[in-house]
Formats: structure tokens, sequence, C-alpha cells
């Protein structure tokens, strides 16, 4: 335990031979990209904005959006290195309703009208919320990337980019986390600029396990062999491209499943601030054939339990002899 509470982050994610996998940060407030910078994070991986938009009796104005992001972007403004920060559309619905709006009740609100599904009915709140963004993104020293959440189709990733571009935003991309994404990862790929896997839906969706009911916490598990075939077929598609693929789901913050990821294929990871420092140790701890050689091991395991135990016992191996 002393251990990992001596652990720091020095801002810049690498390998044993210095292959650089940035390590981000998860944020869904102002506050918690100004604790993400402190904790040396290279940059936001993953805005939720949903914090703007719940709990209130109107949606919020243009000018109001403007605010809350760049009260987020000015967190990391660096005009030398102008770090990414992506940006996530609403991700709302029946799942988690906006009292302004006036849904309808859905039998299975978690594969309902949800994240850009949205957009059949409530058009002019996406165009809205990208025409705050590219506001916010004037004059302030951060790269603004822009993602959808809960995209299904290639179709649907082709006009969300074509809605980013109308709105002046240049780099667009979105979550696989549906399985029909990971399993249409190259088509998807070729109408984005990037994609992150969230591994938290993606879990819940592949194991049609809900990811808010701890009696199928062992079903909900992103070592389960079906969830790592499907990011494995994902980094296969970005591989072919050399797209951007990155990972944003809780997956990212365990370090023996970050090493895995990595050894997959993923370019970056973002995860809560607090778990830079254990997932940048993992990561220093090995190099890119032992990350293969690692991911090989998972991918082959039988089950979640085993994945796991292999992975962790041969990085303690590695990490005792490093
Ligand atoms: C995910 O689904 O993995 C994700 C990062 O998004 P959220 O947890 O907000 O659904
Ligand atoms: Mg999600």
């Amino acid at each position: 335990a002393s251990k990992v509470a001596n652990l720091t982050f020095d801002g810049e994610g690498r390998l044993a031979d210095g292959r650089r996998i940035p390590l981000l940060a998860n944020v869904g407030s102002a506050a918690d990209a100004l604790a993400a910078r402190t904790a040396h994070a290279e940059g936001i991986g993953l805005f939720r904005t949903e914090f703007l938009f719940l709990e209130r009796d109107t949606e919020p104005t243009v000018e109001e959006q403007v605010r809350a992001y760049r009260a987020v972007f000015s967190a990391f403004a660096d005009p030398i290195s102008r770090p990414k920060v992506v940006v996530r559309t609403l991700d709302a619905g029946a799942d988690k309703p906006l009292p302004f709006l006036a849904h309808s009740a859905e039998p299975n609100p978690a594969l309902g009208i949800r994240g850009y599904r949205m957009v059949s009915q409530y058009r002019a709140i996406l165009t809205r919320q990208l025409q705050a963004i590219a506001l916010a993104a004037q004059d302030i020293a951060v790269s603004v990337w822009v993602m959808a959440p809960m995209i299904s189709t290639a179709a649907e990733a082709g006009e969300f980019t074509a809605l980013c571009r109308a709105a002046g935003l240049a780099t667009s991309g979105v979550m696989i986390e549906v399985p029909s994404a990971a399993l249409s990862a190259a088509q998807i790929l070729g109408e984005v600029d990037f994609a992150s896997l969230g591994t938290n839906d993606l879990t819940q969706y592949t194991m049609a396990a809900d990811r808010q009911l701890g009696a199928l916490a062992s079903l909900n598990d992103s070592w389960q062999p079906a969830v790592l075939a499907l990011i494995q077929l994902s980094c296969q598609a970005a591989a072919i491209d050399s797209s951007e693929l990155g990972v944003c789901g809780e997956a990212a913050a365990d370090p023996a499943l970050a090493v895995v990821l990595v050894g997959l294929g993923v370019s970056s990871l973002s995860m809560t601030a607090h778990a830079l420092p254990a997932v940048a140790a993992a990561l220093a701890s090995i190099d890119s054939k032992e990350a293969v050689d690692l991911a090989a091991l998972a991918v082959a395991a039988p089950d979640a339990i085993t994945a796991r135990r292999l992975v962790r016992e041969r990085l303690a191996i590695l990490t005792e002899i490093g």
C-alpha cells in the first residue's frame, strides 16, 4: 500500500521502451479539470457535459454553455503543448431524463432514445451545443475535439461529422460503446477523425448486463473474453489506417487492464485523475512486446477471472525483474 501511495505521475505516459501513450483525464466539471491538471493529466480524454443540462428546468443558453466549457478548457490552456480536450456531446435521454424535455416513457431506457439518438427529435439542442463548443474553443490554447456518445452505425458517425463541420469544428469522433459500433469500427473510423472506446457501456451491452446492478457485477466485467474480443476487433480496424483510438471507460483505470489495452493497440487512455499514477507505473514497467504478449494472454483466457489473474501475476513478475 505504501508503494502505491508513493507513486507519482510526471505528465508523460510511456512504456519502458519509451513508446508514448498519452494519459488523459475524465472530467465532468471545471473543478474536476483543475484537479486533473494538478494530477499532471496530459489533457482531457472525456469531458462529460451532462452536468450542465441535468436537474434544471430550462436548456442552458449558448452563453451559459460557452462559459462552462471555457472554464474547463482554461484549466488546460498551454500555448506550447495545446493539450487535447475531448468534449463529449450531451449523453442524456430516457436513461438520464432532462427535466425541460418531454421524454416519452420507455420500457428499456438503456436501449432507448439516449446519447446521439436524441438528434432525431431534438437536433437543435445538439446544434446549439456544437455552436457553444466552437465559440468556447476560440482564442484558448487547447485542441478541442468533439465526440458523440451512443453511436451504433457508420451513417450516424457520418452525420455527426457533418454537423461538427457545419459548426466549424474540425476534429470529430465517436464513442465505440455499443457492440454494433465495435463490429463496424472500420466503416465508422472512415467517417470520423478518431474514436474512443467506452468500455462501461460496451461491457453492459455486450454482456446484456445492466451496469447499475451489483448482482450482475461478475458479468459486467470488462475482462470478459467477449468484451476483449470486441476491443481487439476495434483496434485491428484502427491499425489499418492508423486511426486514433483511445479508451475512456473505467477499464483504462485498472493498471493491469490498461497494459492489455495498450497491447491490443489503443493509442491513449483516459481515466479518473486519481488513477493516473498507478496506470503510469504499470505502463512504465513493460515494453511494447511485453504489452502485446500480456494482451494475447488475456484474449486467450477462458474467462474474466483467469484473464485478470494471469495478467496480474505476469505483471508482478515483470515488475520485480524490471
Ligand atoms: C463508457 O460508457 O464507458 C463511458 C466512458 O461513458 P459513460 O460512463 O459516461 O457512459
Ligand atoms: Mg457510455
